[in-house]
């Protein structure tokens, strides 16, 4: 079996069994090797993300790829949220499976053209593109920019016929970071892209969404759940459990503590999003 392989691979597969794929952000050797261990555990797909400003595209292709590559479960190493040419390039060339092309703050024709530069420079060397249409906004500005940015279908069906993406992140009423207000997901519009678009869809934002609607999301056809937020915010409420009553404290035991928080809510969405035992 390989074991490094491209995110198109995984999605395809979540696509037609109707479960999605966790991609949670990693930046370094441990929470990489942190997010393997969870989906070795769970005997799931796996694609591990990188947002570029948590660290260097190359120095992390070096290390995701040689835990990917033997690793006991399938593993994509994916570049999140690229914003350049220049950083799809770089990370086409270090070695990661897939990338996203994000310019889904650009107007359609020009968000259109970009990424379909990137896709027939990816797609000549097998690796996988993701790109967004309509626009998943930060949560401080929730009220703000749900309703301005959710996707329309008319556009997503054009969309993906002329970039020939390998998935679409849509935005169906989530929300990067912590949310301010409740989160309103919009099934029908989700509903309606799952009808007319042939590619897997992709939900960024889904920290602080519930349970539920992550739930939703998928049977409704979200086959990538992007995830940070959460991880993170498990990570240190478990340093806040160990730092209680504590008189000394030890690096090793912090680190540990750390990685133990963001792995555990990891294993909670593999099984949320039904990618348990999908190998
Ligand atoms: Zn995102």
């Amino acid at each position: 079996m390989r074991l490094l392989l491209t995110m198109k691979e995984l999605l395809d597969d979540a696509n037609r069994n109707n479960y999605a794929v966790v991609a949670p952000n990693a930046w370094n050797e441990d929470t990489i090797r942190t997010a393997i261990e969870a989906a070795e555990q769970e005997n799931a797909p796996l694609i591990i993300a990188l947002y570029p400003v948590m660290a260097n595209i190359e120095e992390f292709a070096s290390i995701a790829c040689k835990f990917a590559s033997v690793s006991k479960v399938p593993v994509a190493v994916h570049l999140d949220h690229g914003s350049r040419f220049d950083e799809a390039i770089r990370a086409i060339r270090s070695g990661y499976t897939s990338i996203m092309v994000d310019r889904s703050q650009l107007p359609f024709d020009d968000n259109v053209r970009e990424v379909k530069e990137i896709v027939k420079i990816a797609h000549a060397v097998g690796v996988a593109v993701e790109a967004e249409l309509g626009h998943v906004g930060q949560g401080k500005d929730y009220a703000k920019t749900r309703d301005c940015g959710l996707t329309r279908v008319d556009e997503a069906i054009r969309f993906v016929q002329e970039t020939q993406v390998d998935c679409l992140a849509v935005a169906v009423g989530t929300s990067h970071g912590i949310y301010c207000g409740e989160p309103k997901i919009d099934f029908e519009l989700l509903k309606a892209l799952k009808e007319k678009i042939n590619v897997p869809l992709v939900l960024h934002g889904s920290s602080g969404t519930g349970d539920e609607n992550i739930a939703k999301c998928v049977t409704e056809g979200i086959n990538k759940i992007n995830l940070f937020t959460d991880l993170d915010l498990s990570a240190s409420e478990k340093l806040i459990e160990y730092m209680t009553d504590k008189r000394s404290i030890r690096i090793v035991e912090i680190c540990n503590v750390l990685y133990n928080g963001y792995k555990e809510k990891l294993v909670h969405n593999i099984r949320l999003v039904r990618s348990n035992n999908r190998v």
